[in-house]
């Protein structure tokens, strides 16, 4: 059985980039329904007992998949923030040499990285990953797919699904991609490079 995760900050935190109202349907409602639905489809099948990410690895593209890779793609999207009041530090250190090396400047990373997630088409997830060497690479995955089902790490997503953003801001994918960057909280993507990441595996 998978539970809803709990946010780490107030339901108001993170206005006016993201709003309450968006991050109580989005959480409450869209998330919820995700694990409500998953663990429906889990007993007695082969994906009882595992991991999401071993889900996500393994099921093919079905109700088992797109709803154990929702539930994996919001956690990691989710935790990924930080109240509006908080100042943005980083990215530093390594993460942020990797970055520089790559792309020159914070600025050019995150100018493709708006990129991809405005040129996305449908619904899907924008995502910075890194693979087995420590190399970054930004993949645009549709639906609910995940970079776990092409070996990467998973570090930084931007949900470009319309229930993430339409409430506030319409049709204005971009406006919103652009905004986000004022929470997100680069501990966690630098942790989860250099901690959690791959260059200890
Ligand atoms: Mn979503």
């Amino acid at each position: 059985m998978f539970t809803l995760i709990e946010l780490p900050y107030a339901m108001e935190a993170l206005a006016p980039v993201i709003s309450a109202q968006t991050l109580s349907f989005h959480h409450g409602k869209h998330l919820q329904a995700y694990v409500d639905n998953l663990n429906k489809l889990l007993p007695g099948s082969e994906y009882e007992g595992i991991t999401l990410e071993e889900i996500v690895g393994k099921a093919p593209v079905g109700p088992v998949f797109n709803n154990a890779g929702q539930i994996l793609n919001h956690e990691l999207y989710f935790t990924q923030f930080k109240p509006v009041s908080e100042v943005v530090q980083g990215p530093e250190g390594a993460l942020a040499a990797q970055i520089e090396k790559q792309w020159d400047s914070i600025e050019a990373f995150k100018a493709e990285f708006e990129a991809k997630g405005v040129g996305l088409f449908g619904s899907g997830w924008v995502w910075l990953s890194a693979d087995a060497d420590g190399n970054l690479v930004i993949t645009q995955e549709q639906g609910a797919s995940n970079p776990v089902q092409k070996g990467l790490k998973p570090l930084l997503t931007f949900d470009v699904w319309e229930h993430a953003y339409y409430l506030d801001y319409q049709n204005r994918r971009a406006a919103h991609l652009a905004a986000l960057w004022q929470i997100v909280d680069w501990k966690v993507i630098e942790k989860r490079y250099e901690v959690e990441g791959v260059l200890q595996r």
